[in-house]
Protein backbone atom coordinates (compact mmCIF):
# COMPACT_ATOMS: atom_id res chain seq x y z
CA UNK A 1 0.00 0.00 0.00
CA UNK A 2 1.38 3.38 -1.00
CA UNK A 3 2.39 5.26 2.17
CA UNK A 4 0.70 8.75 3.06
CA UNK A 5 1.84 11.34 5.08
CA UNK A 6 -1.11 14.11 6.00
CA UNK A 7 0.22 16.77 7.34
CA UNK A 8 -2.31 19.90 8.47
CA UNK A 9 -4.28 21.78 10.80
CA UNK A 10 -1.94 24.35 12.50
CA UNK A 11 -3.90 24.59 15.69
CA UNK A 12 -1.83 22.59 17.45
CA UNK A 13 1.13 24.58 19.61
CA UNK A 14 4.46 23.10 20.76
CA UNK A 15 4.74 22.41 24.84
CA UNK A 16 8.14 24.01 25.01
CA UNK A 17 10.17 27.01 23.83
CA UNK A 18 10.74 27.19 20.43
CA UNK A 19 13.17 24.41 19.06
CA UNK A 20 14.89 23.87 15.34
CA UNK A 21 15.90 21.02 14.63
CA UNK A 22 14.82 17.07 15.13
CA UNK A 23 17.59 16.80 17.70
CA UNK A 24 15.74 18.42 20.33
CA UNK A 25 12.34 16.93 20.06
CA UNK A 26 10.87 14.52 22.28
CA UNK A 27 8.77 11.52 20.69
CA UNK A 28 6.41 9.28 22.59
CA UNK A 29 5.82 5.75 20.02
CA UNK A 30 2.96 4.04 20.79
CA UNK A 31 2.87 0.77 19.11
CA UNK A 32 2.21 -3.07 20.23
CA UNK A 33 3.97 -4.36 17.65
CA UNK A 34 7.79 -5.00 18.34
CA UNK A 35 9.08 -5.43 15.45
CA UNK A 36 7.23 -2.32 14.21
CA UNK A 37 8.32 -0.37 16.77
CA UNK A 38 12.07 -1.12 16.71
CA UNK A 39 11.84 0.15 12.88
CA UNK A 40 9.78 3.39 14.01
CA UNK A 41 12.75 3.70 16.62
CA UNK A 42 15.42 3.23 14.17
CA UNK A 43 13.95 5.39 11.80
CA UNK A 44 13.31 7.94 14.12
CA UNK A 45 16.65 7.76 15.12
CA UNK A 46 17.89 8.16 11.63
CA UNK A 47 16.06 11.90 11.18
CA UNK A 48 18.01 12.58 13.94
CA UNK A 49 15.51 12.19 17.36
CA UNK A 50 16.90 10.74 20.11
CA UNK A 51 14.23 11.35 22.91
CA UNK A 52 12.14 8.76 22.44
CA UNK A 53 9.78 7.27 24.86
CA UNK A 54 8.19 3.52 23.98
CA UNK A 55 4.81 1.89 25.06
CA UNK A 56 3.64 -1.02 23.79
CA UNK A 57 -0.55 0.29 24.28
CA UNK A 58 -2.50 3.19 25.59
CA UNK A 59 -2.42 2.06 28.96
CA UNK A 60 0.91 2.36 29.55
CA UNK A 61 1.21 5.84 27.53
CA UNK A 62 -0.94 7.09 29.80
CA UNK A 63 0.98 5.94 32.71
CA UNK A 64 3.64 7.80 30.81
CA UNK A 65 1.98 10.81 30.47
CA UNK A 66 0.38 11.14 33.84
CA UNK A 67 3.85 10.34 35.46
CA UNK A 68 4.76 14.45 34.67
CA UNK A 69 8.12 13.92 33.34
CA UNK A 70 8.72 16.02 30.00
CA UNK A 71 6.27 16.49 27.95
CA UNK A 72 6.92 15.15 24.83
CA UNK A 73 6.32 17.15 21.46
CA UNK A 74 5.16 14.65 19.13
CA UNK A 75 3.22 11.37 20.01
CA UNK A 76 2.73 8.44 17.00
CA UNK A 77 0.37 6.41 17.96
CA UNK A 78 -0.79 3.02 16.42
CA UNK A 79 -4.94 2.29 16.08
CA UNK A 80 -5.17 -1.43 16.75
CA UNK A 81 -3.49 -2.31 19.86
CA UNK A 82 -4.42 -5.12 22.74
CA UNK A 83 -5.81 -3.63 25.42
CA UNK A 84 -6.59 0.19 24.67
CA UNK A 85 -6.47 0.42 21.10
CA UNK A 86 -5.62 3.80 19.36
CA UNK A 87 -8.79 4.95 19.23
CA UNK A 88 -9.84 4.76 23.19
CA UNK A 89 -5.93 6.52 23.66
CA UNK A 90 -7.39 9.54 22.32
CA UNK A 91 -10.78 9.24 24.13
CA UNK A 92 -8.26 9.66 27.35
CA UNK A 93 -6.40 12.20 26.00
CA UNK A 94 -8.63 14.33 25.44
CA UNK A 95 -10.65 13.82 28.47
CA UNK A 96 -7.18 15.11 29.96
CA UNK A 97 -7.26 17.91 27.60
CA UNK A 98 -3.70 17.56 26.21
CA UNK A 99 -2.48 19.35 23.85
CA UNK A 100 0.72 17.26 22.52
CA UNK A 101 0.63 17.04 18.57
CA UNK A 102 -0.72 13.69 17.66
CA UNK A 103 0.06 11.28 14.27
CA UNK A 104 -1.49 7.74 13.83
CA UNK A 105 0.63 5.08 12.09
CA UNK A 106 -1.87 2.49 10.71
CA UNK A 107 -2.19 0.30 8.05
CA UNK A 108 -5.38 1.07 7.63
CA UNK A 109 -6.51 3.12 4.20
CA UNK A 110 -6.71 6.56 3.90
CA UNK A 111 -10.94 6.78 4.32
CA UNK A 112 -10.94 4.67 7.69
CA UNK A 113 -7.57 7.21 8.79
CA UNK A 114 -9.92 10.23 7.81
CA UNK A 115 -12.83 8.76 9.96
CA UNK A 116 -10.13 8.20 12.82
CA UNK A 117 -9.35 12.05 12.19
CA UNK A 118 -13.23 13.46 12.29
CA UNK A 119 -13.69 11.14 15.86
CA UNK A 120 -10.39 13.09 17.27
CA UNK A 121 -11.91 16.06 16.33
CA UNK A 122 -15.30 14.86 17.89
CA UNK A 123 -13.19 14.71 21.13
CA UNK A 124 -11.73 18.26 20.00
CA UNK A 125 -8.05 16.59 19.13
CA UNK A 126 -6.74 17.39 16.27
CA UNK A 127 -4.37 14.59 14.79
CA UNK A 128 -1.58 15.79 13.10
CA UNK A 129 -0.85 13.54 10.26
CA UNK A 130 -1.53 10.14 9.79
CA UNK A 131 1.33 7.90 8.22
CA UNK A 132 0.56 4.67 6.58
CA UNK A 133 2.65 1.71 7.19
CA UNK A 134 5.09 0.85 6.33
CA UNK A 135 6.77 4.26 7.44
CA UNK A 136 9.26 6.04 5.58
CA UNK A 137 12.47 8.02 6.60
CA UNK A 138 10.73 10.75 4.18
CA UNK A 139 7.19 10.77 5.86
CA UNK A 140 8.66 11.01 9.42
CA UNK A 141 11.08 13.78 8.66
CA UNK A 142 8.06 15.35 6.93
CA UNK A 143 6.55 14.98 10.36
CA UNK A 144 9.08 16.43 12.17
CA UNK A 145 9.29 19.15 10.23
CA UNK A 146 5.35 20.24 11.09
CA UNK A 147 6.17 19.77 14.31
CA UNK A 148 8.86 22.27 14.78
CA UNK A 149 6.90 24.46 12.28
CA UNK A 150 4.40 24.56 14.90
CA UNK A 151 4.06 27.64 17.09
CA UNK A 152 4.53 27.80 20.67
CA UNK A 153 2.04 27.48 23.00
CA UNK A 154 2.22 31.32 23.91
CA UNK A 155 2.36 32.69 20.17
CA UNK A 156 -1.40 31.53 19.72
CA UNK A 157 -2.76 33.13 16.96
CA UNK A 158 -4.65 35.65 18.37
CA UNK A 159 -7.70 34.56 16.32
CA UNK A 160 -7.48 31.44 17.86
CA UNK A 161 -8.08 31.22 21.01
CA UNK A 162 -9.55 34.04 23.14
CA UNK A 163 -7.00 34.72 26.05
CA UNK A 164 -9.23 36.46 28.29
CA UNK A 165 -13.35 36.39 28.37
CA UNK A 166 -15.26 39.15 29.23
CA UNK A 167 -18.39 39.57 31.05
CA UNK A 168 -21.79 40.34 28.75
CA UNK A 169 -21.10 43.88 30.47
CA UNK A 170 -17.80 44.82 29.18
CA UNK A 171 -19.09 43.33 25.92
CA UNK A 172 -21.94 45.73 25.86
CA UNK A 173 -19.96 48.96 26.92
CA UNK A 174 -17.28 47.97 23.95
CA UNK A 175 -19.88 47.87 21.14
CA UNK A 176 -21.59 51.27 22.49
CA UNK A 177 -18.56 53.05 22.87
CA UNK A 178 -17.75 51.47 18.96
CA UNK A 179 -14.30 49.63 19.99
CA UNK A 180 -15.58 46.71 17.71
CA UNK A 181 -14.38 47.78 14.57
CA UNK A 182 -14.09 45.69 10.74
CA UNK A 183 -11.03 44.52 9.59
CA UNK A 184 -11.35 43.26 6.19
CA UNK A 185 -10.25 40.27 4.21
CA UNK A 186 -10.02 40.04 0.31
CA UNK A 187 -12.30 38.18 -2.00
CA UNK A 188 -10.32 37.24 -5.05
CA UNK A 189 -11.89 36.75 -8.35
CA UNK A 190 -9.84 33.90 -9.38
CA UNK A 191 -10.39 34.26 -13.12
CA UNK A 192 -9.18 37.50 -13.31
CA UNK A 193 -6.90 38.04 -10.35
CA UNK A 194 -8.76 41.27 -9.01
CA UNK A 195 -9.76 41.59 -5.61
CA UNK A 196 -13.35 42.73 -5.89
CA UNK A 197 -15.17 42.21 -2.30
CA UNK A 198 -14.24 41.98 1.09
CA UNK A 199 -15.25 40.20 4.05
CA UNK A 200 -15.80 42.37 7.21
CA UNK A 201 -14.59 40.20 9.95
CA UNK A 202 -15.65 42.09 13.76
CA UNK A 203 -12.14 43.28 15.72
CA UNK A 204 -12.64 45.06 19.08
CA UNK A 205 -9.40 47.07 19.59
CA UNK A 206 -8.82 46.44 23.25
CA UNK A 207 -7.90 49.68 25.09
CA UNK A 208 -5.42 47.25 27.19
CA UNK A 209 -5.68 43.72 24.93
CA UNK A 210 -5.17 44.79 21.75
CA UNK A 211 -7.15 42.81 18.80
CA UNK A 212 -9.45 40.88 20.12
CA UNK A 213 -10.87 37.82 17.98
CA UNK A 214 -14.59 37.72 17.49
CA UNK A 215 -15.13 34.07 19.05
CA UNK A 216 -14.81 36.33 22.33
CA UNK A 217 -17.57 38.24 21.95
CA UNK A 218 -19.87 37.40 19.31
CA UNK A 219 -21.09 34.22 20.93
CA UNK A 220 -22.06 35.45 24.11
CA UNK A 221 -23.95 38.29 22.71
CA UNK A 222 -25.91 35.71 20.86
CA UNK A 223 -26.68 33.97 23.61
CA UNK A 224 -27.65 36.87 25.54
CA UNK A 225 -29.62 37.61 22.38
CA UNK A 226 -28.43 41.12 21.87
CA UNK A 227 -26.43 40.67 18.56
CA UNK A 228 -28.32 43.01 16.68
CA UNK A 229 -26.23 46.24 17.88
CA UNK A 230 -23.23 45.09 16.94
CA UNK A 231 -24.22 44.33 13.81
CA UNK A 232 -26.05 47.62 12.86
CA UNK A 233 -22.77 49.00 14.14
CA UNK A 234 -21.07 46.82 11.64
CA UNK A 235 -22.96 47.11 8.43
CA UNK A 236 -22.92 50.81 9.30
CA UNK A 237 -19.22 50.97 9.32
CA UNK A 238 -18.52 48.68 6.94
CA UNK A 239 -21.04 50.63 4.53
CA UNK A 240 -19.50 53.84 5.18
CA UNK A 241 -16.09 52.45 4.67
CA UNK A 242 -17.06 51.00 1.36
CA UNK A 243 -18.09 54.56 0.18
CA UNK A 244 -14.79 55.67 1.11
CA UNK A 245 -13.52 53.08 -0.89
CA UNK A 246 -15.35 54.25 -4.32
CA UNK A 247 -14.27 57.48 -3.73
CA UNK A 248 -10.89 56.53 -3.81
CA UNK A 249 -11.68 54.89 -6.99
CA UNK A 250 -11.25 51.33 -5.88
CA UNK A 251 -14.93 49.66 -7.18
CA UNK A 252 -15.23 47.22 -4.16
CA UNK A 253 -18.29 45.42 -2.74
CA UNK A 254 -18.02 44.42 0.90
CA UNK A 255 -19.60 41.28 3.00
CA UNK A 256 -20.85 41.46 6.36
CA UNK A 257 -21.85 38.46 8.51
CA UNK A 258 -25.52 38.23 9.22
CA UNK A 259 -26.24 35.54 12.31
CA UNK A 260 -29.64 34.14 11.34
CA UNK A 261 -30.67 34.79 15.47
CA UNK A 262 -30.79 38.38 13.92
CA UNK A 263 -33.46 37.85 11.85
CA UNK A 264 -35.87 37.50 13.76
CA UNK A 265 -37.29 41.51 13.71
CA UNK A 266 -39.11 41.89 10.41
CA UNK A 267 -37.79 45.56 10.87
CA UNK A 268 -34.39 44.61 10.10
CA UNK A 269 -34.23 44.64 6.05
CA UNK A 270 -35.25 48.05 6.24
CA UNK A 271 -32.71 49.53 8.45
CA UNK A 272 -29.71 47.84 6.90
CA UNK A 273 -31.43 49.66 3.61
CA UNK A 274 -31.44 52.85 5.26
CA UNK A 275 -28.18 52.54 6.73
CA UNK A 276 -26.54 51.68 3.69
CA UNK A 277 -28.19 54.31 1.54
CA UNK A 278 -27.33 56.76 3.84
CA UNK A 279 -23.55 55.72 3.74
CA UNK A 280 -24.26 56.66 -0.28
CA UNK A 281 -23.75 53.12 -1.61
CA UNK A 282 -25.88 51.14 -3.78
CA UNK A 283 -26.82 47.78 -1.63
CA UNK A 284 -25.73 45.63 -4.76
CA UNK A 285 -22.31 46.27 -3.11
CA UNK A 286 -23.38 44.66 0.07
CA UNK A 287 -23.35 41.22 0.36
CA UNK A 288 -24.98 39.50 3.49
CA UNK A 289 -22.77 36.12 4.58
CA UNK A 290 -25.75 34.15 6.48
CA UNK A 291 -24.70 31.88 9.13
CA UNK A 292 -26.98 29.38 10.93
CA UNK A 293 -26.65 28.35 14.57
CA UNK A 294 -28.02 25.52 16.25
CA UNK A 295 -30.34 28.16 18.17
CA UNK A 296 -32.06 29.22 15.11
CA UNK A 297 -35.00 31.60 15.62
CA UNK A 298 -38.07 31.68 14.10
CA UNK A 299 -38.04 31.05 10.38
CA UNK A 300 -41.05 33.07 9.01
CA UNK A 301 -39.24 36.99 10.06
CA UNK A 302 -36.28 35.39 8.97
CA UNK A 303 -37.07 34.74 5.31
CA UNK A 304 -39.31 37.30 5.31
CA UNK A 305 -36.11 39.81 6.01
CA UNK A 306 -34.10 37.86 3.28
CA UNK A 307 -36.18 38.11 0.74
CA UNK A 308 -36.79 41.66 1.23
CA UNK A 309 -32.96 42.38 1.49
CA UNK A 310 -32.57 40.68 -1.98
CA UNK A 311 -35.60 42.57 -3.27
CA UNK A 312 -34.04 45.88 -2.53
CA UNK A 313 -30.93 44.60 -4.17
CA UNK A 314 -28.43 43.02 -1.42
CA UNK A 315 -26.11 39.99 -2.07
CA UNK A 316 -27.12 36.86 -0.18
CA UNK A 317 -23.99 34.30 0.61
CA UNK A 318 -25.04 31.33 2.61
CA UNK A 319 -21.70 30.71 4.54
CA UNK A 320 -19.81 27.64 6.01
CA UNK A 321 -21.68 25.73 3.32
CA UNK A 322 -21.49 22.18 4.31
CA UNK A 323 -21.64 21.77 7.71
CA UNK A 324 -23.89 21.32 9.99
CA UNK A 325 -26.26 24.24 9.96
CA UNK A 326 -25.75 25.18 6.60
CA UNK A 327 -27.68 22.96 4.36
CA UNK A 328 -28.95 22.54 1.16
CA UNK A 329 -32.49 22.50 2.30
CA UNK A 330 -31.69 26.60 2.71
CA UNK A 331 -30.73 26.84 -1.07
CA UNK A 332 -34.03 26.26 -1.85
CA UNK A 333 -35.47 28.61 1.05
CA UNK A 334 -33.57 31.93 0.45
CA UNK A 335 -32.54 33.39 -3.04
CA UNK A 336 -28.92 33.13 -2.36
CA UNK A 337 -26.64 35.05 -4.64
CA UNK A 338 -23.65 33.58 -2.81
CA UNK A 339 -22.31 29.92 -2.18
CA UNK A 340 -19.39 30.01 0.46
CA UNK A 341 -17.59 26.56 0.81
CA UNK A 342 -16.34 25.98 4.20
CA UNK A 343 -12.66 26.41 4.82
CA UNK A 344 -12.36 22.81 6.40
CA UNK A 345 -13.17 21.19 3.15
CA UNK A 346 -10.68 24.22 1.52
CA UNK A 347 -8.16 22.84 3.79
CA UNK A 348 -8.56 19.24 3.62
CA UNK A 349 -8.96 18.92 -0.18
CA UNK A 350 -5.74 18.34 -0.91
CA UNK A 351 -5.53 15.63 1.65
CA UNK A 352 -8.67 13.81 1.36
CA UNK A 353 -10.32 12.79 -1.71
CA UNK A 354 -14.16 12.95 0.54
CA UNK A 355 -13.22 16.65 1.00
CA UNK A 356 -12.66 17.58 -2.46
CA UNK A 357 -15.65 15.62 -3.67
CA UNK A 358 -17.42 17.75 -1.40
CA UNK A 359 -15.68 21.17 -2.80
CA UNK A 360 -16.33 20.30 -6.34
CA UNK A 361 -20.11 18.93 -5.76
CA UNK A 362 -21.06 22.59 -3.95
CA UNK A 363 -19.78 24.26 -6.97
CA UNK A 364 -21.60 22.38 -9.17
CA UNK A 365 -24.65 22.94 -7.12
CA UNK A 366 -24.08 26.51 -6.62
CA UNK A 367 -23.43 27.01 -10.59
CA UNK A 368 -26.51 25.11 -11.54
CA UNK A 369 -28.43 27.42 -9.14
CA UNK A 370 -26.71 30.73 -10.91
CA UNK A 371 -24.87 31.39 -7.76
CA UNK A 372 -21.33 32.64 -7.24
CA UNK A 373 -18.87 30.08 -5.64
CA UNK A 374 -16.39 31.19 -2.82
CA UNK A 375 -14.21 28.89 -1.38
CA UNK A 376 -12.46 30.28 2.04
CA UNK A 377 -9.26 29.53 4.07
CA UNK A 378 -7.08 29.44 1.39
CA UNK A 379 -3.57 29.27 2.94
CA UNK A 380 -1.20 28.00 -0.26
CA UNK A 381 -0.57 28.28 -3.83
CA UNK A 382 -1.55 24.78 -4.43
CA UNK A 383 -5.00 25.11 -2.05
CA UNK A 384 -5.50 27.93 -5.03
CA UNK A 385 -5.04 26.13 -7.46
CA UNK A 386 -7.03 23.24 -6.90
CA UNK A 387 -9.84 25.57 -6.35
CA UNK A 388 -9.35 27.17 -9.42
CA UNK A 389 -9.20 23.21 -11.26
CA UNK A 390 -12.66 22.28 -9.83
CA UNK A 391 -14.26 25.98 -11.47
CA UNK A 392 -14.55 27.87 -8.12
CA UNK A 393 -14.94 31.50 -8.85
CA UNK A 394 -13.73 33.57 -5.65
CA UNK A 395 -10.90 32.65 -3.24
CA UNK A 396 -10.12 34.09 0.41
CA UNK A 397 -7.37 33.13 3.06
CA UNK A 398 -4.13 33.61 4.37
CA UNK A 399 -2.51 33.15 0.81
CA UNK A 400 -4.13 36.04 -0.29
CA UNK A 401 -4.42 38.01 2.67
CA UNK A 402 -5.56 38.12 6.23
CA UNK A 403 -7.92 40.03 7.54
CA UNK A 404 -6.90 44.36 7.14
CA UNK A 405 -7.48 47.31 9.46
CA UNK A 406 -9.23 49.59 6.57
CA UNK A 407 -6.00 51.71 5.93
CA UNK A 408 -4.15 48.31 5.40
CA UNK A 409 -6.61 47.12 3.37
CA UNK A 410 -6.28 49.87 0.83
CA UNK A 411 -2.93 50.02 0.82
CA UNK A 412 -2.90 46.57 -0.09
CA UNK A 413 -5.38 46.94 -2.79
CA UNK A 414 -3.86 49.73 -4.40
CA UNK A 415 -0.62 47.70 -4.34
CA UNK A 416 -2.45 45.07 -6.52
CA UNK A 417 -4.06 47.78 -8.66
P1 LIG B 1 -16.36 33.07 9.04
O1 LIG B 1 -17.49 33.93 8.59
O2 LIG B 1 -16.30 31.70 8.48
O3 LIG B 1 -15.05 33.91 8.74
C1 LIG B 1 -13.86 33.35 8.28
C2 LIG B 1 -12.90 33.14 9.41
O4 LIG B 1 -11.77 32.45 8.90
C3 LIG B 1 -12.33 34.43 9.99
O5 LIG B 1 -12.07 34.20 11.38
C4 LIG B 1 -11.03 34.60 9.24
O6 LIG B 1 -10.08 35.41 9.92
C5 LIG B 1 -10.59 33.17 9.15
N1 LIG B 1 -9.71 32.93 8.01
C6 LIG B 1 -9.66 33.58 6.84
N2 LIG B 1 -8.74 33.05 6.01
C7 LIG B 1 -8.19 32.03 6.70
C8 LIG B 1 -7.15 31.09 6.38
O7 LIG B 1 -6.58 31.09 5.30
N3 LIG B 1 -6.85 30.19 7.34
C9 LIG B 1 -7.48 30.16 8.54
N4 LIG B 1 -7.10 29.25 9.43
N5 LIG B 1 -8.46 31.02 8.87
C10 LIG B 1 -8.80 31.94 7.95
P2 LIG B 1 -12.51 35.25 12.47
O8 LIG B 1 -12.29 36.63 11.99
O9 LIG B 1 -11.88 34.82 13.76
O10 LIG B 1 -14.06 35.03 12.54
C11 LIG B 1 -14.61 33.84 13.03
C12 LIG B 1 -16.08 33.80 12.84
O11 LIG B 1 -16.72 34.79 13.64
C13 LIG B 1 -16.51 34.11 11.42
O12 LIG B 1 -16.37 32.95 10.64
C14 LIG B 1 -17.95 34.53 11.63
O13 LIG B 1 -18.79 33.41 11.71
C15 LIG B 1 -17.90 35.20 12.97
N6 LIG B 1 -17.88 36.65 12.78
C16 LIG B 1 -16.84 37.48 12.54
N7 LIG B 1 -17.26 38.76 12.44
C17 LIG B 1 -18.61 38.71 12.59
C18 LIG B 1 -19.64 39.71 12.57
O14 LIG B 1 -19.42 40.90 12.37
N8 LIG B 1 -20.93 39.27 12.79
C19 LIG B 1 -21.22 37.96 12.99
N9 LIG B 1 -22.51 37.62 13.18
N10 LIG B 1 -20.28 37.01 12.99
C20 LIG B 1 -18.99 37.38 12.79
CA1 LIG C 1 -18.28 34.74 6.76
CA1 LIG D 1 -16.44 29.55 7.56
Amino acid sequence: MESLVEVHERSFVRNQSPKTDAASLKVLVVEDDDFQRRNLIRALNRCGVDAITEAEDGVRALDLLRSGEQQPDLILCDLDMPNMDGMEFVRHLAEQNCQVALAITSGCDALFLSSVEALCEAHSMKVLGAINKPVTMAHLAQLLETVLELPPAAGMMESESPRYSYTLEEIRGAVSRSEIVPFFQPKLDIASGRIFCAEALARWQHPSHGLVAPGAFIPQLEAAGELDALTLSLVDQSARACHSWHELGLKLGVSVNLSLTSLGDVGLADRFDRIVRAAGVDPAYITLEVTETAAMTELAPALENLARLRMRGFGLSIDDFGTGFSSMQQLGRIAFTELKIDRCFVMAMLRKREARAIVSSSIEIGKQLGMVTVGEGVETAEELAALQEVGCHVAQGYFIARPLSEEAFIKYCREQQ
